[in-house]
């Protein structure tokens, strides 16, 4: 992987760690101001209990005021009365009297009406009271932790700023302009390809483009996406390494029209993949290196079933999944695709562990897919 690469890796891991506590410092007021906006309701709640009862002292200060007032009044008739002359103005006195007992009892039913509120109105402003105690201590220790996390965060801030600009400078200028404008757009400005996709934007790419990522001698953008791509051949390496839980290995048809070989040793080329087809009564013999794809020599047509053709060649060697057509094959050209290379190479990793694993010897199937033994 190119040196350049690591750094921006590390500078987006950099970049989200700071997003990340930006957001959390930015966070982190809004949540006291949850427990404040709280807290105000509550401290309304009780003040209109407080005036709820300050009201009902006032009225009941009020009628207890009527009641003497009428008590005066009646104390008053009863002496006039000692002194009237007729009967007309004696009626019309007690009148007066009766009125105003009438009066003094409606004055008393409303107190004892409001002796009888006075009970819920405290109970409420009693249950506001201690919510607001509970709510003032935690919205005390939430801006506590607040202040003490922001600075947490403003301290891990400026530290991670110091590692960006230290990264930064380890990567060529355009390349990090390229990568700041895309980050600012995608959210991310640099992707894994694996499987010869773009892992950020699922497209996958052109060959060539696979390739030159692979290579990893160059900076190559996604087409779709335009982040920077690159490729972790640790990644794919445990990806492709077969474990217990892995599936059994799909076994090649014997019947096949076309089937393909491992060789570790052909002619001088060293470890090759056989590409052999029946095409119309004629069979072709295909040889590619296994590390760079290139069809070694040329491609050599006899007569007959490729098993009659090419017998040399199949004998000890070990038989892998892969059926392309005549059409496909042509269109590899003289390399093969790094897909169908990796393809091919994987298989061979599970040929090769299928032989060796205790587990899959001991199954009915040949544990090494040699020709000798599938014939
Ligand atoms: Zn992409």
């Amino acid at each position: 992987m190119l040196p350049e690469i690591e750094n921006l890796l590390k500078l987006q891991d950099t970049d989200k760690e700071i997003r990340r506590l930006q957001d959390e410092v930015a966070d982190l007021p809004k949540r006291v101001a949850v427990i404040e906006q709280k807290l105000a309701g509550t401290k309304a709640q009780l003040e209109k209990a407080q005036t709820a009862v300050k009201a009902d002292e006032a009225s009941r200060r009020k009628y207890e005021t009527n009641i003497n007032d009428l008590r005066t009044k009646i104390s008053k008739y009863r002496d006039q009365s000692l002194d009237v002359k007729t009967n007309e103005q004696y009626k019309a006195l007690l009148h007066e009297i009766q009125f105003a007992e009438k009066e003094i009892s409606a004055n008393e039913d409303k107190i004892l009406e409001l002796m009888v509120n006075a009970d819920a109105r405290d109970k409420e402003v009693k249950a506001a009271q201690v919510e607001l105690k509970a709510e003032t201590a935690e919205i005390e220790k939430e801006k506590e932790e607040a202040r003490q996390r922001t600075a947490e965060d403003e301290k891990l801030l400026t530290e991670w700023r110091g590692k960006r600009e230290q990264l930064r400078s380890g990567v060529r200028e355009d390349l990090l302009r390229h990568y700041e404008r895309v980050s600012k757009f995608r959210g991310s400005g640099i992707s894994e390809v694996r499987d010869q996709k773009c892992m950020a934007c699922q497209v996958m790419l052109r060959p060539q483009t696979y390739n030159d990522v692979r290579s990893g001698k160059e900076t190559v953008v996604c087409d779709s996406c335009q982040r920077i791509l690159y490729f972790n051949p640790k990644e794919e390496l445990v990806e492709q390494k077969p474990t217990l839980h892995r599936h059994k290995r799909h076994h090649p048809k014997i019947d096949a029209s076309q089937a393909w070989y491992y060789r570790p040793e052909f002619a001088n080329d060293g470890e090759v993949f056989l590409c052999l087809t029946n095409n119309h009564g004629q069979a072709s013999r295909r040889v590619y290196d296994i590390h760079t794809g290139r069809l070694l020599g040329d491609i050599l047509i006899r007569e007959g079933d490729f098993r009659q053709a090419f017998p040399e060649d199949i004998d000890g060697s070990t038989r892998l999944n892969g059926l392309w057509s005549e059409d496909e094959l042509d269109g590899f050209g003289a390399e093969l695709p790094m897909v169908i290379l990796d393809s091919l190479n994987s298989d061979l990793d599970l040929a090769r562990y299928e032989a060796t694993s205790g587990s899959h010897a001991k199954a009915a199937v040949p544990a090494a897919p040699t020709e000798q033994a599938a014939s």
